[in-house]
């Protein structure tokens, strides 16, 4: 079970933000979404952004995958100046080398599970065998090994975000990202989905990055970062799940 298993975080920092600033003009009215934010990730970690709704959470989020640019600050990934790299090297490092889970799952509704995993790993240029047998290997890793032929509408919410997950995880990303992966689902799929992350950290030392305002989540954490009014408030280590259980109230 995840309680026992060892830990793949190291202290190699892998995500690195500094001084990010990101400001959203509506008419001419001028907010500020993210107030100079720096911060450290490191590498094999499951770190948890959490946060109220509104506090700049997905922002930051996209600001760090590379699917939003900052007004100012920088970020380095993997050793990649972010803002130093042009669309499509930009766009080729998201490919390669990020996956990203979205809170309404994403998925294409003409394509079966095993399509849309299959789908970008074509992107990426892999032999059709690879890209089969990766897609395979997800598919199963998240449990829908037997639901691979069927489409979006024939899956439950559940599975769909699994299929989702799976999609990142077949591109064997160093760097996950998950936009509130739980918050469409019910108790009992939130929890598999949640299980799913904590050993894609643990199991491949992938760094997972996810913000959710989903209490269950942080128990399930390397790491939480508590953000509000677009700026982290703290930054600390939860205690696990057994530790909380037999400690006196
Ligand atoms: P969270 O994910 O924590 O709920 P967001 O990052 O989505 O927060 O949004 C933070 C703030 O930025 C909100 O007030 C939101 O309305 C605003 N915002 C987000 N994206 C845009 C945008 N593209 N244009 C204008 N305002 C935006
Ligand atoms: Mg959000």
């Amino acid at each position: 079970m995840s309680l026992s298993a060892p830990t793949t975080a190291t202290n190699t920092v892998t995500l690195h933000a500094r001084s990010v600033r990101k400001t959203f003009v509506s008419g001419r009215i001028e907010s500020t979404v993210l107030h100079d934010l720096t911060l450290d990730v490191q590498a094999g970690a499951l770190t948890l952004i959490s946060g109220p709704s509104g506090c700049g959470k997905s922002t930051l989020l996209a600001i760090l995958s590379g699917l939003q640019s900052a007004d100012s600050g920088q970020v380095h990934a993997l050793g990649h100046d972010l803002s130093g790299l042009s669309a499509r090297a930009l766009e080729s490092f998201r490919l390669q080398h990020t996956g990203f889970v979205f809170q309404g799952f994403n998925l294409f509704p003409a394509l079966t599970a095993l399509e849309q995993v299959e789908l970008p790993l074509s992107y990426m240029g892999l032999a059709k065998d690879v890209v089969r047998k990766r897609a395979v290997d997800s598919l199963e890793e998240v449990g829908l090994g037997p639901r691979m032929r069927l489409l979006p509408s024939e899956l439950s919410g559940g599975e769909k975000q699994r299929v989702a997950i799976a999609r990142a995880l077949a591109k064997e990303p160093e760097l996950l990202f998950a936009d509130e992966p739980t918050s469409a689902l019910d108790a009992a799929n939130g929890q598999i989905v949640i299980d799913i992350l904590h050993r894609i950290a643990r199991t491949h030392g992938t760094t997972v990055l996810c913000v959710s305002h989903d209490p269950r989540l942080v128990h399930h954490a390397d790491r939480v970062l508590a953000m509000e009014d677009g700026r982290i408030l703290s930054d600390h280590v939860p205690p696990s799940p057994l530790a909380t259980a037999t400690e006196p109230r």
